[in-house]
């Protein structure tokens, strides 16, 4: 295919599922009443997404229970509620508990989802992941007594490695680590010391991997996308895309549709993105209630065409269309309605790319 395209991850659940898990918000993903309700929605899942002729699809992560940051850490007996927060612009907060003690080990790990979601596909899948320094922020500021910081560190990327070997043995397609915290910390800390730091550690865990396994391995960058809204919308691209590329990974998931100024953004991908890495960029927002016609897909792909070289380009979704499993902002009719028009207008710019 001349321009590849692919999903985040994300789509929303089914109300009865969201509403059987909001009846019990402390329980347990594995609860044998919420079994058959799972089941249902990634059978659904992927058979609507197979219809819209996605080359690439995803279980619509519809078991990472509460979201795709805590999906692994849920239920884990050493960690308390009250951890780190994310402040979005509709107002409201997410938050992630907070580690007690060590050692740190996954609760559960992605593969578990990959395996379910392979028995029912016929097209390739893509397996999303959290990213360490999502995670890394689940230590607390104060040392936490008999495990200290390195150490929990050095169990963090020993968690996430594992999970992603696990996740390309058993044939996905691509494994994409979830980066929304990127664009996040230039916002906490305008002095880009917190972005460093992120991109710093998720090198030691790609260093782990082969270039033939980097290669399979993506990341994706978004300002969010929770309740129609963003944490780091207003955070300037310009200070987080040359770090971001400095990731030794394969491929970049970038949301691009939802920005002002989209050429700025591709000057600046033009001039950050590396020889061995390929940028799909987002042509459709989850949070903009407007459906995206396919030739409007079209002419941003076009336009996407005149700054990234074509053997490097490709497109994506901004952001899960769920990425928290209570939100109801958007539904699934109009996330899968999206998704057909990115792979339409995707197909609409290659054959012109293409010259048929
Ligand atoms: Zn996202």
């Amino acid at each position: 295919m001349l321009v590849p395209t692919e999903p985040i991850g994300s789509i929303p659940r089914p109300i009865e599922l969201i509403d059987a898990i909001a009846a019990h918000p402390g329980g347990d993903p594995n609860d044998l009443a919420l079994q058959p309700l799972y089941d249902a929605a990634i059978r659904d899942t992927i058979a609507r997404f197979e219809a819209t002729g996605s080359p690439v699809i995803t279980d619509g992560e519809q078991r990472k229970y509460h979201n795709f940051w805590t999906y692994c850490v849920h239920g884990l007996p050493n960690t308390a509620p009250d951890g780190f927060q994310i402040p979005f612009a509709a107002g409201h907060v997410r938050r992630m508990p907070r580690l007690t003690g060590g050692p740190f080990r996954y609760k559960r790990s992605a593969d578990e989802y990959l395996d379910i979601a392979l028995r029912f596909a016929h097209v390739p899948v893509k397996q999303a992941v959290i990213s360490p320094s999502a995670l890394s922020l689940m230590y607390p500021a104060d040392e936490i007594a008999g495990y200290p910081r390195d150490q929990f560190i050095e169990d963090l990327l020993n968690e996430h490695e594992s999970e992603i070997r696990s996740c390309l043995r058993k044939g996905a397609d691509k494994v994409q680590v979830d980066f929304t915290e990127g664009r996040l910390a230039v916002k906490i800390d305008p002095t880009g010391k917190l972005l460093h730091s992120f991109i710093d550690l998720n090198n030691l865990a790609l260093a782990r991997f082969s270039p033939e396994e980097r290669q399979r391995i993506g990341i994706h960058t978004c300002p969010g996308g929770d309740r129609d809204s963003t944490h780091s919308g207003d955070v300037d691209y310009a200070e987080l895309l040359p770090s971001l590329f400095e990731l030794k990974a394969g491929n970049f998931y970038v949301a691009l549709a939802g920005e002002k100024d989209r050429i700025r953004v591709l000057k600046i991908i033009r001039d950050c993105l590396k020889p061995d890495q390929r940028v799909f960029v987002g042509v459709v927002a989850p949070i903009d209630p407007h459906v995206e016609t396919p030739e409007e897909v079209r002419d941003r792909v076009l336009e996407a065409a005149k700054y990234i070289p074509i053997e490097q380009l490709g497109t994506t979704d901004d952001c899960g269309f769920s990425p928290f499993c209570d939100d109801i902002s958007t539904t699934r009719d109009t996330a899968f309605a999206k998704i057909r028009s990115r792979i339409l207008g995707t197909e609409l710019a290659a054959k012109i790319i293409g010259g048929s």
